[in-house]
């Protein structure tokens, strides 16, 4: 395994999907800021916990933002790919930045697990993670691990499932 190496997480998806109240539930709670304040485009947010470096970027962005991300997919040991479950709407957006990253030539050559957050599950009208799967076409993602959970980011439920997953690919 691993050990102790440094591993590279990145956090995309569109703008408020919740990958910062994400990033932030996931802090150790002594690093938990009391106001979440959302991914801007080209900012990124950044943590660190038990040898894994999270950074979160927008993918929905202006596409001259899209040089600054795309520039740390080569160190990226794996993606988090978060939705916003009850944004039926920009879906087949997320479909399409979703499409646009697995395309790069810093991501499509490698295995590099893929875990998808189905976020804000808690709301109404939420999709369920197999309708959210089939919106992405998750299922035609075949060079690379795989995984899809509910979660939500505010209250925590689904995450410690998805990263024990990423862990697991991680070793
Ligand atoms: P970002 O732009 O992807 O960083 O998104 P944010 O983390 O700023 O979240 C955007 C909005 O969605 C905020 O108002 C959050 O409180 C809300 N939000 C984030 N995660 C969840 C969730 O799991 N459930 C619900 N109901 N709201 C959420």
């Amino acid at each position: 395994g691993r050990g102790k190496t440094e591993v590279t997480v990145l956090v995309l998806g569109l703008d408020n999907s919740g990958k910062s109240t994400l990033l932030n539930t996931l802090r150790p709670p002594e690093q938990r800021l009391p106001h979440v304040t959302p991914t801007v485009a080209h900012q990124q947010d950044h943590f660190q916990s038990g040898g894994v470096s999270f950074s979160a970027w927008d993918v929905s962005g202006a596409p001259r933002h899209r040089a600054l991300w795309e520039r740390h997919y080569r160190r990226a040991h794996a993606l988090i790919f978060v939705v916003d479950s009850a944004d039926h709407l920009r879906l087949v957006v997320a479909r399409e930045e979703l499409a646009l990253v697995l395309a790069h030539p810093d991501v499509c050559a490698r295995r590099v697990p893929l875990l998808v957050f189905a976020n804000k599950c808690d709301a109404p009208h939420a999709l369920a993670p197999t309708q959210i799967a089939s919106a992405l076409g998750l299922e035609r993602v075949s060079d690379k691990p795989w995984h899809i959970c509910a979660s939500s980011a505010l209250s925590g439920a689904g995450l410690p499932d998805g990263v024990a997953w990423l862990a697991r690919q991680l070793r």
